[in-house]
């Protein structure tokens, strides 16, 4: 079967054609400025990629752009439409109604919306996507495929906050995570590669891009996450402080004259390793800058660093054990001075790491040498293949 998936944003929307049977992406693409101008960047597998700038009055005008393309004479790659089996589409928020992906029905949007409170940036948006996929391709089936579900096997003890109880019961203020479907992927992943079984496995993947978090995965369960309520919590990322004491914002409320939302904006778009070093979010001009003498710069690194050790040193302790850790996404993937970093705090876990295997970018492998307690993997994720995936199960 050939799955559509869908990733809408606001004012953009990430596409992929894959064939079910080969695994392959047959094409990728991006629309972006829909509603202020537009364009298209689209490319068939093997094939060069084609950009268009064209007017996208909204999702659906995008939408129909995209499936032009799909079946477009020079850089198409099916004849038509009728190839889509299903669309796959990710959405961020589940709340706690949904633990797994679903067929998408008129009661399966209602319930999306009812989470729309809980990500205001992006749920809306996923909800877009999925109208305007109806409104163009009617009676093609959908799946549904949510962020947070994989998390939602955490027990109380790692998803209560230690607030009063009522704002849980009153507005379902508690931890959810996220990336759960790349935290999933990856996760499955890891005891293919190491051979472990699924029920009596201790994994701690480490999700680290501009977004970053980690997750415990106790016999193939996500039992705790470092992202929590929102995106914000938990490890310094790209442009993200991370955690910090709350306390902070009433301080800088006052010192700056700043209202919460100036104080929220700054935490999000203006903290992480850009906001400590000044110099960007991006690990590969922190480390040019590192590597040059700048002082925040190193700094801001070695903090990012000592978090993630400090994360996956309390997910031991949370499993009472690891027996593998994966690292994935671009940071994780690419920069094997950043994992030897990590792992050079845990060496009392018995890791040991193979200098060689770590000199690695983007593809599966055991950087550890045989004779490691722990196993430490690379693990390219794929959160639109474990999309395509999880809506051909489902159908
Ligand atoms: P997101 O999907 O959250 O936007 P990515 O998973 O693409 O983020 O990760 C972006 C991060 O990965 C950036 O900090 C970037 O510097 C880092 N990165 C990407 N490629 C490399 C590389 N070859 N070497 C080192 N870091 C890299």
């Amino acid at each position: 079967m050939k799955v559509l998936v869908i990733n809408c944003g606001s004012s953009s929307l990430k596409y992929q054609l894959i064939d079910s049977e080969s695994e392959k992406a047959l094409a990728v693409g991006l629309c972006e400025r829909i509603g202020i101008d537009g364009r298209l960047n689209h490319t068939p597998a093997g094939g060069e990629k084609v950009v268009m700038e064209a007017p996208m009055g909204n999702h659906e005008a995008a939408i129909k752009m995209v499936l032009d393309a799909l079946t477009d004479n020079n850089h198409g790659v099916i004849k038509s439409l009728s190839e889509i089996g299903a669309v796959g589409h990710r959405v961020v928020h589940g709340g706690e109604k949904f633990a797994s992906s679903v067929v998408i029905t008129e009661e399966v949007i209602a319930a999306i919306e009812e989470c729309n409170d809980l990500a205001p940036l992006h749920n809306p948006a996923n909800l877009i996507g999925i109208r305007a996929c109806q409104a163009i391709m009617p009676g093609v089936p959908m799946v549904g495929v949510f962020d947070t579900a994989f998390h939602q096997t955490m027990p109380p003890k790692a998803y209560l906050y230690g607030l009063p109880y009522e704002y849980y019961e009153k507005y379902k203020i508690r931890r959810y995570g996220f990336h759960g479907t790349s935290h999933s992927y990856v996760a499955k992943k890891t005891l293919d590669l190491t051979g472990l079984d699924t029920n009596n496995s201790k994994v701690i993947v480490c999700h680290l891009g501009n977004g970053a978090s980690i997750t415990a995965v106790l016999n193939g369960k996500s039992v705790d996450t470092s992202m929590g309520f929102t995106p914000l919590e938990g490890l310094i990322m790209g442009t993200r402080s991370g955690s910090i004491d709350p306390a902070i914002i009433e301080f800088i409320a006052n010192k700056e004259g700043k209202s919460i939302e100036e104080i929220m904006n700054i935490l999000q778009k203006k903290s992480g390793v850009y906001g400590m070093s000044g110099v960007s979010s991006d690990f590969r001009d922190l480390e040019a800058a590192a590597d040059s003498g700048n002082e925040k710069a190193k700094i801001a690194k070695e903090v990012f660093i000592y978090r993630v050790a400090r994360y996956i040193g309390s997910y031991a302790a949370a499993m009472n054990g690891v027996d593998a850790i994966s690292f994935t996404a671009g940071l994780g993937e690419n920069d094997m001075k950043v994992r030897a970093s990590v792992l050079s705090y845990l060496e009392f876990l018995g890791i040991k790491v193979d200098t060689e295997k770590n000199n690695t970018r983007g593809k599966e492998i055991v950087i550890t040498t045989d004779d490691s307690k722990v196993k430490v993997c690379v693990i390219p994720t794929n959160e639109e293949l474990a999309i395509a995936r999880e809506t051909v199960a489902l159908l």
